[in-house]
């Protein structure tokens, strides 16, 4: 007999390990709360969709659990999947991977077409409200009735930016949650003054309670009390794995990392505007704020000592970090569903055999650029056994 899964959450590990069962010769039903499927895949990576990265590796997520699934569905392997569908990519400098037409549609609609040409039935409007076990077989209870199956997938996600929390349709049969906090957000600080919408190529340094957690050259968008950009969202994950447990953070800004201190200082002290010291330098906005921490007298002479403290005000500029944004402008939850409970391979539950879990509904979050998109195809590939 034809053995048979449900699938809860139509996302983009959902809608994947539906194709997948499918392909596998299963009986497949997709079961979507909201009112269509793949609603959160079209604001991805600014509606453009970074799938995945070329860069992949362990560094890039939170969890050593991922090790061998990123290894057997590695960027290639999703790629080549996603090629057999009829998708065109494109790879940018840093190795993030989007559509060719850099549309977010066109990689939804490649699914849905396979989905529909492969026959998995999917209902949307459909919540799951509770799981329950009746022998060997599960049942999925919904807003639209009950689903019997072998097998239950939660893809589920998680509700950063949109989208709801499920997880306790795991926790109620004995799945532990880890502590959660919105990641890939927004960097909340007071520091920096008058610079709302300046962007800014940089080095940044994070320090946690005194420790380098990350250093990494990126672009900031500095916002009122934030600061935003890839660079930022990059940082965010670092501070929300601390999931609160944190006394101090703090972000060294070196404004002109490819100018050591002493060049930089000769070009000031030649170049310098009696107006603006950093003309030519930094964009005004930033100027301002690195000319008002500079200790100097405010005379219009130039001096060695005065162009030092300046290009050091450039090159080592504080911010102090209070927390990362809050669900409204956070991509991804940190924390989820303890994958201690989980089997690496095949991600089913180590707790009830024929339950399993995909995607971002697990603890498993990527850093900005691709690594959670390709973290939801990876896993929706190992939970459908895709050979
Ligand atoms: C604005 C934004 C931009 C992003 N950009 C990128 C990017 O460019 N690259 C990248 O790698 N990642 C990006 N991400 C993160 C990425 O989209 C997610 O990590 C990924 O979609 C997670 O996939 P998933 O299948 O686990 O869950 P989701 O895609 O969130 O899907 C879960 C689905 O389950 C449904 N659901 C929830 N509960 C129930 C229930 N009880 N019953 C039925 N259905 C239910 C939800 O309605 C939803 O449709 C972005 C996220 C956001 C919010």
């Amino acid at each position: 007999m034809q053995k048979s899964v449900v699938i809860i959450g139509g996302g983009a590990s959902g809608i994947l390990s539906s194709i997948i069962f499918k392909e596998n010769g299963w009986d497949v039903c997709l079961l979507e709360k909201g009112e269509r499927i793949g609603k959160k895949l079209l604001c991805t990576g600014n509606g453009k969709c970074n799938l995945t990265n070329l860069n992949v590796s362990l560094d890039d997520y939170n969890t050593p659990f991922v090790k061998d699934i990123i290894q057997r569905y590695s960027p290639e392997v999703v790629m080549k999947y996603f090629e057999s569908l009829g998708l065109i990519m494109r790879v940018d400098d840093e190795k993030r991977v989007y559509p060719y037409s850099e549309s977010a549609t066109t990689i939804l609609n490649v699914l849905l077409q396979k989905l529909s040409q492969s026959g998995v039935k999917t209902i949307c409007e459909c919540t799951a409200e509770k799981i329950v076990q009746k022998g060997d077989m599960w049942i999925v209870k919904t807003s639209k009735g009950d689903f019997e199956a072998d097998k239950v997938v939660l893809a589920t996600g998680s509700d950063a930016t949109m989208g709801t929390n499920s997880h306790y349709l795991y926790t109620s049969l004995g799945h532990r949650m880890t502590k959660t906090e919105y990641a890939i957000a927004p960097l909340l600080c007071d520091d920096i003054k008058g610079a709302n919408g300046v962007r800014a190529k940089v080095l940044a340094t994070m320090y946690i309670d005194g420790e380098i957690v990350m250093s990494e050259r990126g672009e900031f968008l500095f916002k009122d009390n934030a600061l935003s950009g890839v660079l930022a969202f990059r940082l965010s994950s670092m501070l929300a794995r601390r999931k609160g447990e944190f006394k101090d953070c703090k972000i060294v800004i070196d404004f002109l990392p490819d100018y050591s201190i002493e060049k930089l200082k000769e070009h000031i002290f030649n170049y310098s505007n009696v107006f603006n010291p950093l003309e030519g330098i930094l964009h005004k906005a930033i100027a301002q704020n690195v000319i008002g921490r500079v200790p100097m007298d405010r005379s219009l002479i130039m001096s060695e000592q005065k162009a030092l403290n300046l290009a050091k005000g450039c090159k080592h500029f504080e911010v102090k970090v209070k927390k990362v944004a809050g669900r409204q402008s956070a991509q991804v939850m940190s924390g989820g569903l303890d994958t201690r409970d989980f089997d690496n391979i095949t991600l089913e539950s180590k707790l009830k055999k024929g339950l399993y879990c995909t995607g971002e509904a697990l603890d498993v979050d990527g850093l900005c650029g691709g690594y959670n998109l390709h973290w939801a195809w990876a896993s929706a590939m190992a939970c459908g056994g895709k050979k």
